[in-house]
């Protein structure tokens, strides 16, 4: 494409809220082939809530939640924010019900972030851990078939499962559901249409990562991934001869957008995400994945 091409193209980017940073990404976009959708933030809302809350042991609601939310005090994954707001209501409205003002922990100490599986903290003199099943597995607790059963009704729900142990027993869990953007949909059968192939990738586990991407049409699902996977599994496609995109929102992503052909940030997303994306999607909507491949096709094709 000649610079006028490239800078009528960006300039009308511009003007649509996406951001082409340089010649090379938009020269790039039209060959792409593949699309990787990170699922938390990305396919989905990124706001997850939660909706239900099960005790698996004989501790009280009120002294599960007290464990709980001194465990996510100071975590800041969404699914920690999600839980604190419930539990902080659910213990509120116990206490009035009672009448009662007991003192309780707010805060862990010795709290540690496990990266894709949760965090783990001493409140009082109890040992608690807060995440999933990964979690537990690395710390010996054991899953018994009631929690088993809890866990897979929710995820096949496309709902998202946390337990929370407590001196290596497990005391309770809780389910939350983030629902995917209204635009996703049709996003992803539009860009069959353009012979483009999308993909979900995620730390979140398999069973609730197939139900989102089956409601988002996609067939292709990589789950339980760390970080530095997501990249790796770029770097697959592109063996494949592929010209690959990445489209993610988050801190864990931008591995990932750095390795892919065109790196597409979501302009909500966190600051590191933008700095390694190649276009930023101001607006956070999917259908400027659509916007941006469409740029770069008519840039080539020099249909202005
Ligand atoms: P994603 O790729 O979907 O953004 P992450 O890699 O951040 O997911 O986390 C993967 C999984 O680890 C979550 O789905 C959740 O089960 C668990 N997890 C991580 N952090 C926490 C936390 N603070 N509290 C509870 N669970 C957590
Ligand atoms: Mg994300």
């Amino acid at each position: 494409a000649t610079p006028t091409a490239v800078m009528v193209a960006t300039g009308k980017g511009a003007s649509l809220g996406v951001l082409i940073k340089g010649g090379n990404a938009l020269e790039k976009a039209h060959k792409v082939k593949a699309i990787v959708f990170d699922k938390t933030g990305t396919l989905t809302v990124g706001k997850p809530e939660v909706v239900n809350v099960m005790l698996f042991s004989s501790v009280s609601m009120e002294d599960f939640c007290d464990v709980a939310i001194a465990a996510e005090a100071n975590s800041q994954h969404p699914i920690a924010k999600a839980f604190l707001e419930h539990a902080r209501k659910l213990r509120q409205k116990i206490e009035s019900n009672r009448q009662s003002n007991n003192q309780h922990v707010t805060e862990a100490k010795d709290f540690e972030v496990h990266p894709g599986t949760g965090v783990s903290g001493k409140v009082g003199d109890k040992m608690v851990l807060v995440g999933n099943k990964r979690l537990m597995r690395t710390y010996n607790v054991t899953v018994g078939p009631e929690i088993e059963g809890y866990i897979s009704e929710h995820e096949q729900q496309a709902r998202t499962c946390v337990l929370v142990s407590i001196d290596g027993k497990i005391a309770g869990a809780f389910a939350v559901t983030d629902p995917v953007k209204p635009e996703a949909k049709n996003v992803i059968l539009y860009l069959r249409s353009m012979g483009i192939s999308s993909i979900m990738v995620t730390g979140d586990n398999w069973a609730t990562a197939t139900a989102i991407a089956k409601e988002v049409g996609i067939e292709k699902v990589i789950a339980e991934t760390a970080p530095i996977g997501k990249a790796d599994r770029i770097r697959d496609l592109q063996m494949r001869g592929l010209t690959v995109a990445m489209v993610g929102d988050g801190i864990n992503d931008s591995p990932a957008l750095a390795a892919a052909d065109v790196g597409m940030a979501i302009g909500a997303g966190t600051d590191v995400a933008i700095e390694a994306a190649d276009i930023v999607l101001i607006k956070s909507n999917l259908e400027d994945v659509v916007t941006a491949i469409d740029l770069s096709r008519k840039t080539i094709s020099r249909i202005w």
